[in-house]
């Protein structure tokens, strides 16, 4: 990371990248394609899935965040797993996070079921410590996870993956590199779901992949020049624009989550509440699931909906949303019942947020 603040980082991206106007804002470029000054002669960009100057900011600073040698943008936070698999060769074999993104268990359940490649599952380090072994390729870890929060320790993890060759990647998507920063604790690669916080606004879908050592980050951009999914011009501009302003959201998210957590710790209504102490994710089991329907229209701040980290709160049932496509008999042997509710923590003023939970818990 360069001697410069986060926020200072964040707030200048873009900034002084146009040496010809001096514009402020990082420059648009839509442009597909770029002519060449004579045979052999390149300005750098040749084709946008290639390399296109916009994404380039953004990629350049998405690395400096995460104190990483090259970030790969793409097109959704799936295509940047998808990207990461795809790095390593058809029957690798992978140990993963129990409890983890819905979309990311349907992904390697296919992959599996078509014998590209294999996984296992584990809750705990322990639980790793047996598992793990040469045989292994990749370890995909979320901490903490979605939506249990379970937390496991990456320098832990990240030991046990070097001791077997094995490459650690993690999804960092529910704390930012401003709360934690895998690759400084032992990982090797990790991912986004660059719609979620970094973007922050529930209007941009994006993914990120940022690798500690140069050589992998040369490689995983070669497969997203030779697969497609780099993401647009547009929406990397979009995604600058909104990572400025990431510290001050997330900060007000996390003061929000906290004083939201005090609250919920003491309502009749609520059995459990799982909340890590950092960031806006807050997990709750209710007393009664069958007045959850009820509870979900009562809401007239938080909305009832999929995904997460934007400055609007959500409430998402996983259930029936996030988590449908891993088996019931599975999410449940593992603690993901149908009596949890998961809570997207915005910006808007807590007290707000405060009195809809109460009014609409009062169903219950
Ligand atoms: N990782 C986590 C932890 C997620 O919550 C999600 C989406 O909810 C994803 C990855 C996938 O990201 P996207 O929806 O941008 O494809």
């Amino acid at each position: 990371m360069s001697n410069k603040q986060i926020a200072t980082i964040l707030a200048q991206l873009g900034n002084r990248t146009d040496q010809q106007n001096g514009s402020i804002s990082a420059p648009l470029f839509l442009s597909t394609t770029y002519a060449h000054p004579g045979l052999g002669q390149s300005t750098g960009y040749d084709y946008i899935r290639t390399k296109n100057p916009t994404r380039d900011i953004l990629e350049e600073g998405l690395a400096q965040l995460e104190a990483g040698a090259r970030a790969v943008v793409t097109s959704s936070g799936m295509s940047a797993i998808q990207l990461v698999f795809s790095y390593f060769s058809a029957g690798s074999k992978f140990l993963v996070s129990r409890d983890l993104y819905g979309g990311s268990f349907r992904f390697f359940d296919d992959i599996e079921s078509k014998g590209i490649a294999s996984f296992d599952y584990f809750n705990e380090v322990e639980d790793l410590k047996e598992k793990i072994s040469e045989e292994v390729d990749g370890i995909f870890l979320e901490t903490p996870t979605n939506p249990l929060m379970n937390e496991v320790s990456i320098k832990e993890v990240a030991q046990l993956a070097k001791a077997n060759q094995a490459l650690l990647i993690v999804d960092n998507t529910f704390l930012t590199p401003l709360r934690q920063r895998p690759l400084e604790e032992g990982a090797d690669i990790v991912v986004h779901s660059g719609t979620k916080y970094l973007s922050g606004h529930n209007d941009i879908l994006a993914g990120v992949v940022i690798a500690k050592e140069a050589e992998i980050g040369e490689k995983l951009a070669w497969l997203a020049n030779t697969t497609g999914p780099t993401l647009s011009a547009f929406d990397s501009w979009l995604f600058i624009r909104s990572l400025k302003t990431l510290e001050v959201r997330f900060n007000q998210q996390e003061k929000n989550a906290q004083e939201i957590v005090q609250t919920l710790e003491k309502h009749p209504a609520i059995k459990k509440v799982l909340y890590t102490g950092v960031g806006a994710m807050i997990s709750i089991f209710v007393a009664d699931q069958h007045k959850i329907g009820d509870f979900l229209q009562a809401l007239k701040v938080f909305s009832f909906a999929e995904s997460l980290g934007g400055v609007e709160s959500l409430i998402t049932y996983p259930t029936t949303q996030t988590h449908a496509d891993i088996p019931q008999e599975v999410r449940e042997s593992y603690g993901l019942t149908p009596d949890l509710l998961r809570i997207s923590v915005g910006i808007e003023q807590v007290d707000d947020l405060i009195k809809d939970l109460e009014q609409a818990l009062a169903v219950f």
